[in-house]
Order: C-alpha cells, then sequence, then structure tokens
C-alpha cells in the first residue's frame, strides 16, 4: 500500500475523492526523473499558465504552497503588528491560525443561523485597526454562497485601505450562473485578492498548489514574501497536464456533485437540517447533544468527519462513502 493511502473513509479534509486522471499521473511519473533539478528561483512559469488559462495578465498572479501558502504570505504582508483580520467564525481554520502565526488579530464573527456570513457585521466589524477582511465563496464549513450582487455591495462598503480576500477555493464546484464575477472585478478594485486552489476539483492537494489573482501592485506585495525555490517543481507538470485533462477534470466535479445531491437529499429524509451547499461537502447542522452522538456514531464506522460546535462537516466522497455515510447517520438518529 502506498504510505500515502489511508484507511476507511476520509471525509474531513474536503479531499477530492478520485486520484489524478491517468494522463496527470503519466506526466507527473515522468517528471520525477528529473527530480534531481531544483525548480525555478521563484515560481514564473507556472502564474503565467494560470494567467493564459484565466485571460489576466501575469502580473496578476501569485502562486503558493496551497492556498494556505498564499493566505501565509497574505497575512505577512497585512496581519502583522497586531493587525485586526476580520473574518466569520467558524471559518477555514487556516485563517484564524495563520493571522495569529503573523502576529495579526483575529476579529471573529458569527454566522447566521442558518449558516451564512453575516456580510453587515462583517462590514461593520472592520474598525481603524482592521488591514483584511476575509470573505469565503463557497463558505467552509457550511458550503453557503455569497450571491454577486451582496458581495458587490459589501465590496462598496469596504476602504479601500482594507485588503479583502475572496476565498473561492470550492468555486470548481459552482454553476456559472452562480459565480460571482471575481476576475472582473479585480479590474475595478485594487484592493480585492481572488484566491483558488488545485487542492479540491483538480484533487492536487499533495503537490500543494495555490494562488491570488490581483491587481498587480498587490501581487508584487504579496510575492515578496515567496520562499526562494519555495514552489515544487511538479506543480506546474501538473497543472498544465490538468488543464489538457479538462473534461475528465469535470466528469469528476460533476460525479461529486451527483454523490453530493444524494447525501444531502438522503441526510434530509432523515428529518435532519443541511444548508444548501455548493462545494464537495455537506453541513450537518445539529443541537449539541446530537451532535457527539453522530460524530461517535461516525467515527465507530471509521468514517472520518470534521466536528464544529453546530454541526458536523462531511466531505462528500465516492458512491461507497456516501452510503456508508447515509446508513451511519440513520442508524444514530432513529
Ligand atoms: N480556503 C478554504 C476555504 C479551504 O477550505 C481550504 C482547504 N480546506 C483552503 C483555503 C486551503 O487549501 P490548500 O492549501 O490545500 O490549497
Amino acid at each position: 500500500m502506498s504510505p500515502l493511502a489511508r484507511l476507511g473513509h476520509q471525509l474531513q479534509l474536503n479531499e477530492n475523492p478520485y486520484g489524478p486522471p491517468p494522463s496527470v499521473r503519466e506526466a507527473l511519473s515522468q517528471a520525477l526523473s528529473s527530480a534531481n533539478r531544483y525548480p525555478e528561483f521563484l515560481p514564473r512559469r507556472l502564474p503565467r499558465l494560470i494567467a493564459e488559462r484565466l485571460g489576466v495578465g501575469a502580473d496578476h498572479i501569485v502562486v503558493g504552497a496551497g492556498a494556505t501558502g498564499v493566505i501565509m504570505h497574505i497575512v505577512q504582508e497585512f496581519g502583522s503588528g497586531g493587525a485586526g483580520v476580520v473574518m466569520a467564525m467558524p471559518t477555514f481554520d487556516g485563517y484564524p491560525i495563520l493571522t495569529s502565526m503573523a502576529g495579526g488579530r483575529p476579529v471573529t464573527v458569527p454566522l447566521t443561523p442558518d449558516g451564512r456570513q453575516d456580510l453587515d457585521a462583517l462590514a461593520e466589524a472592520i474598525d481603524p485597526g482592521t488591514r483584511l477582511v476575509v470573505l469565503c465563496s463557497p463558505h467552509n464549513p457550511t458550503g453557503t454562497l455569497i450571491a454577486p450582487r451582496e458581495f458587490e455591495k459589501f465590496l462598496h462598503r469596504v476602504p479601500t485601505t482594507v485588503t479583502v480576500v475572496l476565498d473561492e477555493a470550492y468555486v470548481d464546484f459552482v454553476a456559472g450562473e452562480d459565480r460571482i464575477e471575481a476576475l472582473a472585478l479585480v479590474e475595478h478594485h485594487s484592493n480585492l485578492l481572488v484566491l483558488r486552489t488545485f487542492s479540491k476539483a483538480y484533487g492536487l492537494a499533495a503537490l500543494r498548489v495555490g494562488y491570488a489573482v490581483g491587481a498587480p501592485g498587490l501581487i508584487d506585495r504579496i510575492a515578496r514574501w515567496q520562499l526562494p525555490f519555495g514552489m515544487n517543481a511538479l506543480a506546474e507538470v501538473a497543472v498544465r497536464a490538468c488543464y489538457a485533462a479538462e473534461a475528465e477534470i469535470e466528469a469528476r466535479v460533476e460525479m461529486i456533485a451527483g454523490h453530493r445531491h444524494r447525501l444531502t437529499a438522503g441526510l434530509r429524509e432523515l428529518g435532519l437540517s443541511v444548508p444548501d451547499s455548493y462545494a464537495n461537502f455537506s453541513y450537518l447542522t445539529l443541537p449539541e447533544p446530537d451532535i457527539d452522538r453522530v460524530a461517535a456514531g461516525l467515527a465507530g464506522a471509521d468514517i472520518h468527519v470534521k466536528r464544529y460546535p453546530t454541526g458536523i462537516r462531511i466531505t462528500v466522497g465516492d458512491g461507497d462513502a456516501t452510503d456508508a455515510v447515509l446508513t451511519t447517520v440513520r442508524s444514530t438518529v432513529q
């Protein structure tokens, strides 16, 4: 068994259940014969490749070791010296953790009872000590989406001295018509950074590739934190091969959407409360005592999920994982 393989149903990290398509695996195997060579001193080719794909200038892109690596550089630039970083709570754990690592102050705003980020309360939490505000769409852990008009209204409320991060780690799971026109907004808002990753829909979590899109001045400020030789050389090979295998990637995204639909519908049939999710996970909203019972049931069935104070986040796995979750949850609530 590969040392990277893990047992049970691993539904706690919002990973793609499917390994890379064969053509991507083949490109990576061939690239391994050059593993003795360093990558570029600072990444130039990878941002160019992504920029061409998105139809923006290469000076609009900064890459990092996963979106996590880019977030680290963003908080190093904007979140140090006790600066306020406004974010929803709960959110992707990386935000409070990395903000504190960089010497910043996470300022947290509770989600609404239906699992949405409270945009009014987030805007009101911005004060003269704030340098960064973070929104995720779809949101982690609830999978909810910010409507394009709501986001634009929010952007206009934020002072231009505050940088706005729009984290779109899961955007590839969102239907085109529901998406925020994030790249167009970057052209008009020099304080906006859009964050994306190859870890989710593209299934390259092990290779650590993420990026931000923003105005060149902002991108330069983040790029100056990049570690020399810090980007994995296989990242570029994998991204290039994934772009050439877009149809297979899309087919996986559709399969995951199908399983998500079945998981959500199955959980709702049990009378459980699950917000509409636009990502590769579903959030089971539960009262406190039930969380423990359902979480214990899932753990007993070797199904690994992530527990929150108001519920349980379950990554959408393959068909077997969906069956296993539904069977187990049914047995714990009936
Ligand atoms: N943003 C969000 C909202 C996430 O959920 C995650 C990973 N779970 C990330 C960023 C980081 O992803 P990665 O570092 O793998 O690119």
